[in-house]
């Protein structure tokens, strides 16, 4: 083991947060050490929306499809069609974009090494080592002095482990999706062009299951918080459902998505947190991707301040930042998933109300901006009146 470099920054994990945070903080000059553990593709759908594509600037050839329509299924197998007026989600495939994405962070001057993170030490002159183990054998175990430490890491965070007060302790819903081969005629239930969402309970008790389309491939998958459901046998039955249980498979992967932001994500030092590991994934949707790389961003924000200024208390301001952007709509996104998807009669309902096209205009312009619309006031008062209609029972499922 070394210990004789010593970098600004360690960013902990290279997925969308840390590597948007070691590219932000490269080109600001800083010295920068990206540390990724490799080796896995992380289990994900791959919709990134159109503001994420701009303010992060996502070359077009890394998306495999785009989707100009979602279509959402009702737990009695009625349907609602919501097209894209004049737009698209982008699809990623997870091991090529976040490659990508480290690719360019090491362009902008990051040092990239491969290990996996064990633990943070503290020197005595205000700096820390962060040790990590090679790879079985194939890359050497060391450590690195730091300034300052984003940990990136993803869902179960070492680093907030380690640092943050019950870090611990955040909930998680388990996500379970299978890789399978896209059909080959287009037709049936199947659109390459277009995202189903099944809200039924046998398909999922709390959340959705999906299908979203990837060009060669398509991802099937479910998600519940729920301990003893069985997440294989529902995207077994989301397969058949769906018409796609005789495709070949080619993978099949799950991992779990935190429930809410920490209460803190910086440990008044010198450890900061970001995406994942911060717990920020949007309610109801499970959408964690921009806010990752949104949070990446504040968190190098906040440490380029710390390290300017010596003051470890801009730390605290990724948090303070991110929420101020998207606190009402993880709020929001929290009381709809608590309510909506409770049980069939609601998911019933729910998919009834998204006939409206006001609240299609408003659900996509809030998913694609990554703002809560202000614009058309009416529109809300109505979507509200028709909200308290179905919840009375005044309006027929
Ligand atoms: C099944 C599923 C489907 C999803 N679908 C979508 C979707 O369609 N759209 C969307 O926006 N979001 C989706 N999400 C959520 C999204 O995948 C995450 O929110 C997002 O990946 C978070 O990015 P991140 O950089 O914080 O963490 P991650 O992407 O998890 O990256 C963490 C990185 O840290 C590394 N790492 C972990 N531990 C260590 C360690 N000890 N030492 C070193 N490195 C380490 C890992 O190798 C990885 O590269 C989905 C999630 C799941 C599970």
């Amino acid at each position: 083991m070394t210990d004789t470099e010593t970098y600004d920054v360690v960013v902990v994990g290279g997925g969308p947060a840390g590597a948007t945070a070691a590219n932000d903080l490269a080109r600001l000059g800083r010295s920068v050490l990206l540390l990724d553990r490799a080796g896995r593709i992380k289990p994900c759908g791959g919709a990134i929306p159109p503001r994420l594509i701009r303010d992060f600037e996502i070359p077009d050839e890394l998306l495999v499809a785009r989707v100009t329509s979602a279509r959402i299924v009702s737990p009695k197998a009625r349907h609602v069609d919501m097209p894209i007026d004049g737009g698209f989600v982008g699809m990623v495939d997870r091991d090529v974009f976040d490659e990508w994405l480290r690719v360019r962070a090491q362009t902008a001057g990051a040092i990239r090494r491969t290990g996996t993170f064990e633990r943070i030490a503290r020197n005595s002159d205000g700096t820390s080592t962060v040790s990590y183990r090679g790879r079985d054998g194939a890359t050497a175990s060391g450590s690195i002095r730091a300034r300052a430490i984003i940990g990136a890491d993803g869902a179960n965070s070492a680093v907030a482990r380690q640092t943050i007060e019950n870090a611990d302790r955040t909930p998680f819903v388990f996500a379970y999706h299978e890789i399978i081969r896209s059909p080959r005629l287009q037709g049936g239930n199947f659109d390459a062009a277009r995202c189903d969402v099944y809200y039924r309970g046998e398909l999922s008790p709390d959340f959705y299951g999906w299908v979203f389309p990837h060009g060669d491939t398509v991802s099937v998958g479910t998600g519940s918080a729920c301990k003893g459901f069985s997440l294989r046998e529902a995207v077994g039955a989301l397969r058949r459902v769906a018409g796609l249980d005789r495709t070949e498979t080619i993978r099949r992967e799950g991992a779990p998505i935190p429930l809410h932001p920490l209460p803190r994500w910086d440990n008044g030092r010198d450890v900061v947190l970001a995406g994942d590991a911060a717990g920020v994934v949007a309610p109801a949707s499970g959408e964690g991707i921009y806010y990752a790389m949104a949070g990446g961003r504040l968190a190098a924000e906040a440490v380029d301040e710390f390290l300017a200024g010596g003051d470890a208390r801009a730390l605290a301001s990724a948090r303070r930042r991110f929420m101020k952007s998207h606190g009402n709509v993880f709020r929001m996104l929290g009381m709809m998933q608590r309510f909506w998807y409770a049980n069939d009669n609601r998911r019933e309902r729910f998919v009834s109300i998204c006939r409206d096209r006001d609240v299609q205009q408003l659900t996509w312009d809030a998913y694609m901006n990554k703002e809560l619309v202000r614009a058309r006031p009416l529109a809300h008062v109505r979507i509200f009146a028709k909200n308290i209609a179905h919840l009375t029972g005044l309006v027929p499922a």
